[in-house]
């Protein structure tokens, strides 16, 4: 078969950059950051693992796997501070892939699913979309897809388990584009079905990947192989040459071409057949993502969109962890860097106290030789140490005065009360539940009513951990009670004296959230429609972004 006439995509690395001038952008510009979204089991962990390895990072495939099996028991207070141990480290892992370096941020995926793997979203500038195929989209691969469009992330696509039985590919990319509004452009095309898979055709270069060629990730790859339809039929007696070629007709003439405009703008994704569980489509779509995943995006600020190669640093806190020594408020809190260089030792403004702060010794992740860098630049992610003086959503800057907008809260699932066994202890429970609202473990919300706090989580593992850390820093030993109130919606209007009458007409449903803006808290989804519609101009939202 002759390479398809699909004119290959045009490859950014090859165009001249407009950063490309100081070190600084140059630095900037090879950064790739980004994550993967999927449904739990469709296998971010087995293809995170592969691309670590393929990157080098890792030598022997099973680090990232040892890791999640140790997360069985789930509330096990003592497996969750290990399992915290482990994740600050692969909360990010870094590796280099031929001339850019990559930031994989973890997005916690399994029951512990919380505010967390959202929040990682914002810190990214493209992400993943993994997906079984022989499921297609489930429901979290769609809400992590829906954060990624608010905020325009690209999204590349693997389709996985190409190994196994599956469904039909053109079935899943038109699930794609009508699910999720995505139009989707083939890169590669599986050749036969679960057992009788035998590789992929490129379609923009045209020849084939072997699925028993073996690529463990040591080698470069090399090219396509090409191979006439009758060739690639004769590798299976259950191939039919002629379906194979109708198909690879169809493939190329019905499905979009790959656009990088259309993906940058979130509007087109490339797929990716493969298998990550036998090392298969791995390297094609390392490949994709090196060809095309944006490098640092500017970062929407209070004063407007910052440029990353802007040579003054600034970062902003997108996630917490608590460290392993319950004893010590000692915290890592991660950020997102989004302009300059931040080097050991130098000293950083925290924006909202505007107290100096020295980042003495901030953690950097490469997973490649677990060594300590000095700096980082735009696009990185570091860990800070601090002792509780760093929230979600801070900006740190090397100076200036500005704020990053757009770190989200997200309007809880779950609401419950906090009952003490000892009454004498509400006072230090209040303090509590501040430092943790603080840290991100849960939501607070205080009914203006002035009866006792909610505490609001949006999956259910961060209700446990809130449990177990009152009790193992607090020594607060507490049940959850449910709430009369199941839903809570920021409130707002732009008439001051509108929203004043609300709040006299449903005064027991008011409540201020940490940072003291306003909160209505309904019985149900049937009350909190009925409330909207008689308030006409309102505005109720599910997502407070910091600002
Ligand atoms: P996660 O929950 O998304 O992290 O998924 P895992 O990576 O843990 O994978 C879930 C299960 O699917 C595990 O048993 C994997 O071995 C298996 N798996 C992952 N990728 C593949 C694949 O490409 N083919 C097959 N047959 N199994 C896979």
């Amino acid at each position: 078969l002759t390479p398809a006439d699909a004119a290959p995509a045009a490859d950014p690395s090859a165009a001249p950059s407009a950063l490309a001038a100081s070190p600084l952008a140059t630095e900037v510009e090879r950064r790739r950051t980004f994550a993967i979204i999927s449904h739990p089991d469709a296998g971010k962990t087995t293809l995170t693992e592969k691309l670590l390895l393929f990157g080098g990072a890792i030598n022997l495939a099973g680090e990232v796997k040892a890791k999640k099996n140790r997360r069985d028991t789930r509330s096990d207070w003592m497996s969750i501070e290990r399992e915290r141990g482990i994740s600050v480290v692969t909360s990010v892992m870094t590796f280099d892939y031929r001339d850019r370096v990559f930031n994989l941020l973890d997005t916690p995926g399994h029951e512990d699913f919380s505010e967390d793997t959202y929040r990682t979203l914002t810190a990214v500038d493209s992400a993943v979309m993994v997906i079984d195929a022989a499921k297609g989209i489930e429901a979290r691969t769609r809400k992590l897809f829906e954060v990624c469009r608010l905020r325009d992330i690209p999204i590349v696509t693997f389709i996985n388990k190409m190994d196994r039985e599956s469904r039909d590919p053109f079935e899943l990319l038109d699930e794609i584009e009508k699910t999720l509004a995505l139009d989707t452009a083939p890169l590669t095309w599986p050749l036969g079905r679960g057992r009788d898979f035998v590789g992929t055709f490129d379609i923009e270069r045209g020849g084939v990947r072997l699925l028993d060629s073996k690529d463990d990730g040591h080698d470069s790859g090399g090219p396509p192989i090409p191979m006439e339809v009758p060739e690639i039929a004769a590798l299976n007696p259950n191939l039919d040459a002629g379906e194979i070629a109708h198909e690879l007709e169809l493939v190329t003439e019905v499905c979009p071409r790959f656009d990088l405009a259309a993906f940058r703008e979130g509007h087109l994704t490339p797929v990716f057949f493969g298998s990550a569980l036998k090392n298969f489509g791995v390297r094609d779509l390392l490949d994709g993502l090196h060809r095309f995943a944006p490098s640092p995006r500017a970062q929407d600020s209070d004063a407007g969109p910052i440029d990353p190669a802007d040579p003054r640093m600034s970062a902003f806190v997108f996630k917490i962890q608590a460290n392993m020594d319950p004893n010590h408020r000692d915290r890592i809190a991660f950020a997102r860097l989004c302009s300059g260089k931040l080097t050991r030792g130098m000293k950083a403004r925290l924006v909202r106290t505007g107290k100096p702060m020295t980042l003495a010794t901030p953690h950097f992740f490469f997973a490649q030789d677990r060594s300590i860098a000095d700096e980082a630049f735009a696009g990185d992610v570091v860990g800070i140490p601090n002792h509780g003086t760093l929230r979600i959503g801070d900006t740190l800057t090397e100076g200036r005065d500005i704020t990053f907008v757009g770190v989200p809260s997200f309007a809880p699932e779950i609401l419950r009360r906090v009952r003490l066994s000892d009454a004498m202890k509400a006072k230090k429970l209040k303090q509590a539940l501040q430092e943790l609202a603080e840290e991100g473990v849960v939501q607070v919300f205080r009914p203006s009513d002035g009866s006792p706090a909610l505490v609001g989580v949006v999956g259910p593992l961060q209700l446990d951990v809130l449990k177990a850390r009152l009790a193992a820093e607090y020594g607060l030993p507490v049940e959850f009670d449910l709430a009369e109130f199941q839903l809570a919606r920021w409130i707002a209007a732009d008439d001051k004296a509108k929203l004043e009458e609300f709040i006299a007409a449903n005064r027991s449903g008011i409540a201020e959230d940490l940072d003291g803006d306003l909160v209505y808290l309904a019985r149900n989804e049937f009350y909190l429609g009925y409330t909207r519609e008689r308030a006409p101009g309102i505005v109720f939202t599910d997502v407070k972004e910091t600002q």
